[in-house]
């Protein structure tokens, strides 16, 4: 039986049970940077995996230092360690997300970084498909820009920055579409509000470059990776205008939440012939496989929460 439980405040409690102040920092200032890790369950093999924990870990970590949180003393295993022992604890037979979090934890009035305490959390959750992976995500262009690293750093997982993906994702779905795409503020595309995109144009995936204000992004590391080893595809990281991608041969998003997730049609225009394209739906596949433990040659990706392994080096 599933026993939810978060770590909060140093120690493992009941999820009823950890709960912050409405005084505390991050509630009214979203001084927090965060993380979702997946967990993805294998029905035949009976394992839950994680997936490249450590990469999410160090991504936190990272997001902390940007963000000057500095109060936080866990080592990278430390924390590595604490998460899978909370989804471990959760005993969910199903796919989870996992949300880590350090957070401003005073409770107190002024806008600031500084001379305020800090806190790490994680829960658990289940979690099934965001985005529909079989039939693609019908995409549209976003009248809100992407947030600029000079105002907050997009490269961080600030919990207040994500005030403009969620304009974005609820402009896009209330007029009808699934996802939204940002572009930033020269014009040119960014990501989506919770995924990395990718175009495929005579054989070549491009993706934004990182100062185009996207996160950067794990799944997309993942898929590019899989995408040159195992298919020999080309990879490059540049700048991308909205028309170009009206007129690429197909287009996908990838990300903790929606995986890779072949795009179907942006601003109402098809992309290719509409439907899923299908060097999308192979790399698609193979990652399916891997982050389900399938795939033997990228265990080291995996860290099983159940046959009790340690936690991935990679
Ligand atoms: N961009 C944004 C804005 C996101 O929130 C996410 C999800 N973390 C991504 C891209 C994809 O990143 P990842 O593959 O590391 O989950």
């Amino acid at each position: 039986m599933p026993n939810p439980t978060a770590f909060f405040e140093g120690k493992f409690v009941p999820l009823a049970e950890a709960n912050v102040n409405i005084m505390t920092h991050a509630f009214n200032y979203g001084t927090a940077v965060f993380e979702g890790v997946r967990g993805n369950w294998n029905a035949d093999q009976g394992e839950l995996y994680l997936f490249k924990v450590r990469d999410h870990v160090r991504r936190i970590r990272q997001s902390a230092k940007i963000m000057r949180m500095d109060g936080i003393t866990y080592s990278e295993d430390e924390m590595c360690g604490i998460l899978l022992e909370a989804v471990a604890r959760n005993g969910y037979q199903e796919d989870v997300y996992v949300r880590p979090m350090i957070y401003k934890s005073s409770e107190v009035v002024g806008v600031r970084m500084h001379n305020l305490e800090d806190q790490f959390l994680v829960f658990v959750t289940p979690f099934g498909a965001y985005l529909d992976p079989e039939a693609g995500a019908r995409c549209a262009t976003s009248s809100w820009r992407r947030i600029d690293d000079t105002m907050i750093p997009a490269r961080a997982k600030v919990n207040g920055l994500y005030v403009n993906n969620a304009m974005a994702k609820t402009e896009a779905q209330l007029n009808g579409f699934d996802e939204a795409i940002m572009l930033n503020e020269d014009g040119h595309v960014s990501e989506g509000s919770g995924e990395n995109i990718v175009m495929i144009r005579h054989g070549v995936l491009i993706t934004p470059p990182p100062s185009d204000n996207i996160l950067e992004g794990i799944t997309l590391e993942t898929a590019l990776y899989m995408a040159e080893r195992e298919f020999g595809l080309r990879v490059e990281r540049r700048s991308i205008d909205r028309s170009e991608l009206y007129i690429a041969d197909e287009v996908f998003m990838t990300g903790t939440a929606a995986h890779v997730t072949p795009v179907v049609e942006i601003d109402r225009v098809p992309v290719g012939d509409g439907r899923p394209g299908v060097v999308s739906k192979q790399i698609q596949d193979l990652y399916f496989q891997a982050i389900t433990g399938r795939l033997p040659q990228y265990a080291e990706w995996l860290t099983p929460v159940y046959q009790g392994s340690q936690v991935a080096t990679s």
